[in-house]
């Protein structure tokens, strides 16, 4: 599975899941060009039209996409919209150096998750870094 294949069709990065990072939980991305396996906890699973990206659908963006995106930004200072408007303008490869430059963990160099404001791997604290 690559950097590429985890950013989510709502512009979710489920590399920076906490679901996603540890804890044994089953996500593993919902992926691209294959088989698509929404995360349970997704709000937005039940699209219909096996776009790759929200922005591809007529309905873009759509109420559930847009209250995702409010829910993320209130308690995750993360924006679907706006990750999507991003890779809309630079591509994905571009959304993804630029992840990993805003989440890199300052200490370990691991992908911090936008969940916890600490890193699941080595329980650095740097909110300062987003
Ligand atoms: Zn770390």
């Amino acid at each position: 599975m690559t950097l590429q294949q985890l950013v989510a069709p709502c512009g979710m990065n489920c590399a920076l899941s906490q679901a996603y990072q540890g804890k044994g939980l089953a996500c593993r991305g919902c992926g691209h060009g294959g088989e698509r396996k929404a995360c349970q906890n997704c709000s937005i699973r039940k699209y219909e039209n096996k776009k790759t990206f929200c922005f591809e659908c007529a309905k873009y963006p759509c109420n559930r996409l847009k209250a995702l995106d409010k829910r993320y930004r209130t308690k995750y200072h993360m924006s679907m919209l706006e990750n999507l408007a991003f890779i809309q303008e630079n591509g994905l490869d571009e959304f993804i150096r630029q992840q990993n430059e805003r989440y890199r963990c300052s200490r370990c160099g691991k992908l911090r998750t936008v969940h916890q404001d600490y890193c699941l791997y080595c329980a650095q604290m740097d909110k300062a870094s987003r």
